[in-house]
């Protein structure tokens, strides 16, 4: 679950790190009040579940309340990565001399948390993360410790923080290392982490997402939760009772088990294909189940093929093909279907489907590369969704 910057910067706040005096608004009007009453110049900021705002121009600094104003009309309305700005967040400018980069996210390979900290912050992070990963230092606390203040100070002398401002943002690392595990967090971010001209420092940006299975006991925070566009079949599914996973590839997947969606995901991709999917409806799935999980991954646009893979125990195949004729007499779906069905009645499920507009398949490899030819074939790597903090970028 992701914060809004806004969200964010107020739990930063509560942990004591510094933050620009900013508010939540959500018209023109409002934002020209907002830079009235915080004082000019402001920042007028787009409040999105992504990064890269400042690139794609939702990041507006504005020196009278008329600008805030204009700013706000422009910035409201806009497309940032497939998602529409809905509230802006106007703050206070800073008087930047500096801009670091400080996170906090896990280290799989390590099995522990990272604390990263860079002096080249603010917006080109990723690249650097990229190009010159020497450039960002790292610590890797205990976490039954905590992150300790000499591991702090080493992680600042690491990074070449300037002397002046050393013992500060080793307090304000520790404070948000403090965030990220009292939180729950799987990424705590402040990027860029500014140094103003007077020496001191202040939170410029905040990134705070929060591990979905940790919400039951972050009960406040839980609250904040909004169901983006994106991921919308993902609730569905869920209240559905199955696993729905929204990939970047074209052929849609269906399977039951766990085990056997993930084989089914190897297979597409031997044949060349990119799954868009992954989704497991689970043992003994019934005909209206088989109908919903239908559904669920034709509402995704970018399905060109789908590809039933169902290995019938407990699943019977007959249920499993009254599932797919519920969808098909309701409408004609707009891809073709692959099916492979074996096990518990496979045959009387391969008998209803006789005449249906589907292609069939004796093996789950022949299916699957019958639906990668559907979807169009072997393809390119699918574009990955960039510039979303270091959590994408290779830690080491
Ligand atoms: P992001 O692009 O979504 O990560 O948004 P940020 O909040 O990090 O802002 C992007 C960039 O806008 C920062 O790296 C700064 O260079 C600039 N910026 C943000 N806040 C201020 C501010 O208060 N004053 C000035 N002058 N620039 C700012
Ligand atoms: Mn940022």
């Amino acid at each position: 679950m992701k914060l809004h910057e806004f969200q964010a910067k107020a739990v930063l706040a509560s942990a004591g790190i510094p933050i620009p005096e900013g508010r939540p608004t959500a018209t023109p009007e409002d934002a020209a009040a907002a830079a009235s009453k915080l004082g000019l110049p402001v920042v007028v900021k787009a409040q999105v579940h992504v990064g890269g705002r400042g690139k794609a121009g939702g990041i507006k600094l504005a020196k009278t309340a008329d600008e805030a104003r204009a700013h706000a009309k422009a910035i409201l309305g806009m497309d940032i990565k497939g998602l529409r700005v809905e509230k802006l967040y106007v703050e206070r400018a800073a008087r930047i001399a500096k801009e670091l980069y400080l996170g906090v996210t896990l280290d799989r390979d390590r099995r522990r948390p990272v604390v990263m900290l860079s002096t080249v912050g603010g917006m080109e992070i990723e690249e650097v993360a990229a190009s010159d990963p020497e450039k960002i230092a790292r610590g890797w606390p205990n976490p039954l410790l905590g992150f300790l203040p000499f591991e702090a100070r080493a992680l600042c002398v690491d990074a070449d923080v300037p002397a002046a401002q050393r013992a500060g943002v080793a307090e304000i690392a520790m404070k948000l290392y403090r965030v990220y595990a009292g939180t729950d967090a799987m990424l705590a971010e402040i990027n860029p982490l500014f140094i103003q001209e007077d020496g001191s420092l202040l939170a410029g940006d905040a990134k705070l997402e929060l591990d979905d299975n940790a919400l039951y006991r972050q009960a406040d925070l839980a609250k904040l939760k909004e169901v983006g566009k994106d991921e919308e079949a993902e609730e569905r599914a869920r209240a559905l009772g199955f696993s729905y996973v929204q990939l970047d590839g074209d052929v849609g997947i269906i399977g039951n088990g766990a085990g056997l969606v993930m084989g089914t995901l190897d297979a597409v991709r031997n044949a060349g294909g990119h799954a868009a999917n992954f989704l497991d409806v689970g043992g003994g799935a019934r005909e209206s189940v088989v109908k919903a999980a239908l559904e669920i991954v034709l509402s995704n646009p970018r399905v060109k093929s789908v590809l039933i893979n169902i290995f019938g125990g407990i699943t019977r195949g007959d249920e499993v093909a009254k599932g797919i004729l519920a969808v098909l007499r309701d409408s004609k779906p707009r891809v073709p279907l692959v099916i492979r069905l074996s096990g518990t009645e496979a045959e009387a499920g391969r008998k209803l489907l006789e005449g249906a507009p589907l292609v069939s398949r004796a093996t789950m490899d022949e299916a699957a590369e019958e639906a990668v030819r559907l979807a169009g074939g072997a393809g390119a790597e699918p574009p990955r969704r960039a510039g979303d903090g270091l959590t994408g970028a290779k830690l080491q």
